[in-house]
């Protein structure tokens, strides 16, 4: 049987709605890969009596309780004094907390007080679990079989300690056999289309075999996790299962593996030697943010417009006046012009543009907020399709490029 886990966030922020448990959602995921079993999530506020009883419940419940939030310096901060409470120990200075925090703090010039040096206070019989990315220590506290893991609030502080630490030592105690995972990236196709099509197949997934839907912005990842003994069979009996899986979903499927879009996007673009560049307008340039973060993009991205006015799309790019002033910049007419002529202006293979409303403001009837036009031309083929996204400004400008992207990704393997 699986060992099971409770994830406790502490925050008033959390409540009132000021900041997003991004926390739990990221390590439940993390969990999930290594077959640990999550059976409860709880947010509690910064006071004392509800830290508590949040302690009592999952310690009834869970092998694993892993605490977020609350460890820091300051008064507010309570989760260390709570803990020390509930397992009836006083705090200690952990002199290898200290060691590693004075270190911490001579390598970057700053100097220690006391507030600092208290961080390394922590539960008498508890573990330090290192920090590398900010100044306070998580801390590892067991009894009767039930394991604490309290660790800061900051996100990537947390993920840190988690990937270099916690989830080995979790993995190594509690994993018994091996475990495989598989990742099938998919675009252009949501969650519930794919999973239509996959129906068949997955119910005959061979029972040592799971699959996760996975989606996030305009993608949904399949994560094929295999358990077992042997290592080199539970590779092959995934690559089977995706074999078989494949010819159903193939126009969708953009990698296997650790490859996100725009790395793909720009792996195909360097293997054909093709070169391209953006028109935007709605999403201010977020689409070559994206395609730039890729390391060596500058071997296919020549460059692009971010042309927000109409009057900049009249001047830079040459968009028709009475086009325009007829259609509005949000419409097909538009966008194809946009592409057309920007691979012109750049002289690349390819072009692609978006225009589109991402509100909150600015939607009409028959152009709600969310509406957005994307064209792609490469000289012999250009196409525009129209998107209703959300009513989120941010996702707008996010699924957007997306999908550009997936729509230059799915042409350039010639299965669009
Ligand atoms: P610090 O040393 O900064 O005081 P801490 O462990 O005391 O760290 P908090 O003060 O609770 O952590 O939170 C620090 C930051 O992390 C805040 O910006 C908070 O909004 C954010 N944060 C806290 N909990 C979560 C969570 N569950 N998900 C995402 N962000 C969080």
């Amino acid at each position: 049987m699986s060992a099971t886990a409770e994830i406790i966030t502490i925050g008033d922020e959390i409540l009132y709605g000021q900041t997003l448990d991004t926390n739990s959602h990221w390590i439940s995921g993390e969990l999930d890969q290594i077959d640990i079993k999550v059976i409860r999530k709880t947010t509690v506020p910064d006071l004392e009596d509800q830290i508590l009883s949040a302690f009592e419940e999952a310690e009834k419940r869970a092998d694993i309780i892993l605490i977020t939030g609350g460890l820091g310096p300051t008064n507010d901060d309570l989760t260390k004094p709570t803990l020390a409470k509930y397992f009836s120990v006083e705090l200690e200075m952990n002199q290898a907390a200290l060691a590693e925090i004075t270190e911490r703090y001579e390598r970057a010039g700053w100097e220690l007080n006391e507030l600092n040096r208290g961080q390394a206070i922590q539960p008498i019989g508890s573990t330090k679990i290192t920090n590398d990315l900010g100044t306070a220590p998580g801390i590892w506290l067991e009894r009767n079989n039930t394991i604490f893991i309290s660790m800061p609030g900051v996100p990537f502080e947390m993920k840190g300690m988690m990937e270099k630490e916690i989830l080995p030592k979790l993995k190594s105690r509690f994993v018994k056999g091996k475990i495989y995972h598989k990742i099938i990236r998919t675009g252009g196709i949501p969650e519930s289309k794919l999973a239509e099509k996959l129906q068949d197949w997955e119910g005959n997934l061979p029972s040592h075999i799971k699959l996760a839907y996975l989606p996030t912005l305009a993608q949904v990842k399949l994560r094929l996790t295999a358990t077992g003994s042997d290592m080199v069979q539970l590779e092959n009996d995934v690559e089977e299962q995706i074999s078989l899986c494949m010819p159903l979903i193939e126009k969708y499927v953009y990698a296997t593996g650790n490859i996100e879009l725009e790395e793909r996007v720009g792996q195909l673009l360097r293997e054909q030697n093709k070169t391209i560049a953006c028109a935007e307008s709605c999403t201010g340039g977020y689409l070559s943010h994206l395609i730039t973060s890729v390391p060596g993009s500058s071997d296919y991205f020549q460059g692009s417009y971010v042309a927000y006015s109409y009057d900049i799309k009249e001047k830079a790019l040459q968009v028709d006046h009475e086009i325009l002033e007829t259609l509005g910049a949000v419409s097909e007419e538009v966008v194809i012009q946009m592409a057309e002529n920007i691979r012109k202006v750049f002289d690349t293979t390819i072009g692609v543009s978006l225009s589109g409303i991402a509100g909150p403001g600015g939607g009409t009837e028959d152009k709600p907020v969310g509406t957005v036009w994307i064209a792609y031309s490469d000289g012999e083929k250009t196409e525009a399709k129209k998107f209703v996204f959300a009513k989120d400004r941010k996702l707008n400008i996010q699924l957007s490029a997306m999908v550009a992207l997936n729509m230059v990704r799915s042409n350039l393997m010639r299965i669009s």
